[in-house]
């Protein structure tokens, strides 16, 4: 508007300077108006840098709140565009929530954490479950989807997973090559596979830790702070749900296992010979049945005291069970220091050398307890099934009328029919 009023004063005063020289008094005529029409437009430009220099704070702080009225549309825009990859995001959380509150097995809720994590992060290369065995403070290779046929050595947790476990907290690693805090020449991902994007969540109820997901990516910076964010939250899920399933595996344990030596008790035992019978005679096996007593335990009882009584008694509950293959038998607390042991799918001659190899180890055992040695000796009495009866209690029997020949016999010693 300014510069228009310039060019109409201009214009007027060109028109009178050509009346001047053409039509010598006429230019008077555009003379006064022109100047009227410039003090007019010289009065409005006054006015107006008045105003301006007036309000001109004013108006930086309305061009700062415009500029970052603009950012904020751009945030809000680039936000509308994660949109739909954060409602998948939900619709999956949603969705391994309804079907982990299904689960009470250990394995099978891990199958499902993986086959969810494998959906989520379908560019990750590896994904990866330790599992935390508290008493040996390790964290132990569980569960392992591979999408690139990697080679995976080292069964044990590395430096990342240990941090994770111990920290309590989740990791996330743009590039392992840069990342200060760890060492990259010293870990197997980096050396074996050349992975440099890591994201890790810990799988902990409180401070108790079940174990630790590692999500691997050969490129570097492929994994976001919403992704850790979404494992963690995934990983809470799983560790609540795990250990749900743990404190179910051991009440049922408690219903069905000796709280102090671990082995089965008396009931179960019944349930699984009346089992392994009918089976055993539906495929034509044989069964052998191991009733087994610790010679003199009331002289141990009596020289040691009841503690290291409970040593050999967890002891040899070690011994047995290590010769049993729990696929194919189970060993139980028959009662006091007396055991009894099924083992199914064996040839007589495989069942007398388990419980022979059951003799010798016991004989080699020597418990060292406040500075003193402790050894103790075993009695076995074995009957096979269908060689000498044909019911459970008629087999438990003769195991039993064995077992006390092998006692009277001297003790430490094996006793079996048809010897
Ligand atoms: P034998 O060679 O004839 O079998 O003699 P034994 O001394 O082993 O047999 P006995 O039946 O005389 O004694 C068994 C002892 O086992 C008596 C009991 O106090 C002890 N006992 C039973 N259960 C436990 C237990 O859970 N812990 C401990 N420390 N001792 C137990
Ligand atoms: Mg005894
Ligand atoms: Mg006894």
């Amino acid at each position: 508007m300014y510069k228009s009023g310039i060019l109409t004063t201009l214009l007027f005063l060109i028109l009178t300077c050509l009346l001047f020289i053409f039509l010598p008094g006429g230019g008077i005529i555009f003379l006064v108006p022109a100047l009227a029409v410039a003090g007019v437009f010289l009065l409005i430009g006054k006015i107006k840098s008045l105003i301006f220099s007036k309000y001109q704070g004013d108006f930086d702080l309305w061009e700062e709140k415009i500029n970052l009225l603009n950012e904020s549309i751009a945030e809000k825009g680039k936000l509308l565009e994660t949109l739909p990859a954060k409602e998948e995001r939900v619709s999956f959380l949603f969705e391994i929530s309804q079907n982990l509150i299904e689960l009470i097995d250990f394995e099978k809720i891990i199958d499902l954490l993986i086959d969810t994590l494998e959906k989520i992060f379908p560019t990750a290369d590896n994904i990866l479950f330790f599992n935390f065995d508290k008493e040996g403070d390790k964290l132990i290779l569980n569960r392992c989807l591979r999408r690139k046929n990697d080679t995976i050595s080292s069964k044990k947790g590395n430096a990342l997973d240990k941090w994770v476990l111990h920290q309590n907290r989740s990791l996330l690693i743009d590039d392992i090559t840069k990342d200060f805090r760890f060492d990259y020449s010293k870990l197997p991902a980096y050396q074996e596979r050349k992975v440099h994007s890591f994201i890790l969540s810990p799988l902990s109820v409180g401070h108790k830790s079940l174990g630790v997901l590692r999500i691997e990516a050969k490129s570097p910076g492929l994994f976001s702070l919403d992704d850790s964010r979404l494992l963690r939250n995934i990983s809470d899920l799983g560790a609540v749900v795990l250990e749900r399933a743990l404190l179910f595996q051991r009440a049922q344990d408690l219903a069905i296992k000796d709280s102090l030596t671990g082995l089965f008790v008396r009931s179960y035992f019944s349930q699984y010979l009346s089992r392994s019978l009918k089976d055993a005679a539906a495929k034509r096996q044989a069964v052998g049945l191991i009733m087994l007593d610790i010679d003199d335990f009331k002289k141990i009882n009596d020289s040691y005291g009841h503690v290291v009584g409970d040593l050999v008694l967890m002891n040899l509950a070690g011994i047995l069970k290590e010769n049993i293959n729990e696929q194919t038998g189970i060993v139980c607390r028959f009662g006091g220091e007396e055991f009894a042991l099924v083992v199914t799918k064996s040839s007589r001659i495989e069942i007398i050398a388990c419980a022979e190899n059951i003799l010798s180890a016991v004989r080699k055992t020597v418990l060292a307890f406040r500075r003193k040695k402790v050894s103790f000796t075993v009695s076995q009495g074995l009957a096979f099934y269908p060689d000498d009866c044909d019911s459970a209690s008629v087999l438990i029997e003769q195991a039993d009328v064995l077992l006390y020949k092998a006692k009277r016999e001297g003790k430490n010693k094996l006793c079996y029919s048809g010897q």
